[in-house]
């Protein structure tokens, strides 16, 4: 579709593509819904917790107003739980939010960001809606190239985007070498650490991101509560960064870009520690059961710190969306990614063990 209106870069842009909606499985090969499987979206196959759904029921009772645009008492649940002053925290409609609102306040067309090969979709799509010049650094071994990343640094270098663990590959970058990233950096050049799925590290690589931000006025750290939260309907996440990176941030967001029944059932969830650990222990078994029949199988995936698994389903460039289809019409429902470059691999997203096993036999089925 072409259009007369707009900037070039905009009119450019192709839009995100999302995990299949299962309803739209359902009409398209003529399934159940309550047959269809979806792996597709790094959802937490455990869904909310009982502890949001029950802030949300009562929150609902005041929804004819406004939500509290400073959103209050979830900065001091962010404050209580992270040890963070309040104006070091936005609050984002979904991470994604903070992802492009960094891009708005601090990128003006023409200027360049950095990101990754094989890292995170919406990247790309907001250093291009504001007209940016993109810098792609090659991986290495499916992941970021810390040392390249920042010898590609230019004059006009505002934003870098890092993803730890990074999606659609689940590689992990340790906290020396994250470290030593962030020395590096020329301190006008500002760095996004997305941490999306942090809760899901073990403790062995777990670092402290937050107490990096006292260090460096430059860092933005974002985290998400759609992932091992169980949130993603609801669309909540937040940044944290010094005052000199937040006020900007505030001042461009919407004034009610997160609604109220989402700041009620962020509280609930951050202080659910009981449902944290439960999402993490089922993702762990999740991830032993499908690495265990890729490598029955003999298919190569990409060791990963999230809760999904990068696996090559065939040595020719139509394999992912060859698989894929033969997946769909048996109703399980995952993830293609060939738009990133990766058009022999698929990503699956680790569910509940039946899911699993629904997925593994459909696999076998397709392979076959
Ligand atoms: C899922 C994901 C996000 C978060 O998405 P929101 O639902 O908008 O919070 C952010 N970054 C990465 C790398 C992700 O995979």
């Amino acid at each position: 579709m072409s259009s007369q209106f707009g900037p070039e870069y905009v009119r450019a842009l192709a839009p995100y593509q999302g995990g299949k909606p299962i309803s739209e499985v359902a009409r398209e090969f003529g399934l159940e819904e309550s047959g269809i499987v979806k792996l597709a979206s790094n959802e937490n196959p455990l869904g909310m917790p009982a502890s949001a759904r029950a802030a949300m029921v009562a929150a609902m009772a005041d929804i004819g107003r406004y939500p509290d645009a400073n959103g209050f008492a979830l900065k001091a649940a962010i404050t209580a739980k992270y040890r963070v002053p309040s104006d070091w925290i936005t609050l984002g409609n979904g991470s994604n939010d903070i992802l492009e609102l960094a891009a708005h306040a601090l990128v003006q067309p023409g200027q360049s960001v950095i990101y990754s090969q094989y890292s995170f979709a919406v990247y790309a799509l907001a250093a291009q809606a504001v007209g940016a010049r993109a810098l792609v650094v090659p991986t290495v071994d499916f992941g970021h190239d810390l040392d390249a990343m920042a010898a590609a640094i230019t004059g006009d270098t505002k934003l870098i985007y890092i993803a730890n663990p990074n999606n659609p590959t689940g590689t992990f970058v340790g906290a020396a070498a994250i470290e030593r990233f962030l020395l590096r950096v020329p301190a006008h050049v500002v760095v996004v650490l997305d941490e999306a799925y942090n809760e899901y590290l073990p403790a062995e690589v777990q670092y402290e991101s937050i107490g990096w931000v006292e260090h460096f006025p430059n860092l933005l750290v974002s985290r998400t509560l759609s992932k091992a939260y169980g949130l993603a309907g609801l669309r909540i996440g937040f940044g944290i960064a010094q005052p000199g990176i937040t006020d900007l941030l505030n001042r461009i967001r919407q004034p009610f870009n997160v609604n109220s029944m989402a700041q009620a059932a962020a509280i609930a969830a951050l202080n659910d520690t009981a449902f944290l650990q439960k999402s993490a222990a089922v993702n762990a078994d999740g991830y032993r059961q499908l690495t265990a029949a890729f490598d029955a199988m003999t298919l190569e995936y990409v060791p990963s710190f999230g809760n999904f698994i990068l696996v090559r389903v065939g040595s020719d460039d139509d394999a992912g969306a060859r698989v894929n289809l033969a997946l769909l019409k048996q109703g399980v429902i995952v993830r293609p990614v060939g738009n990133y470059g990766l058009p022999k691999w698929l990503r699956v997203s680790i569910g509940l063990p039946q899911e699993n096993a629904a997925f593994i036999a459909a696999l076998q089925h397709a392979l076959a």
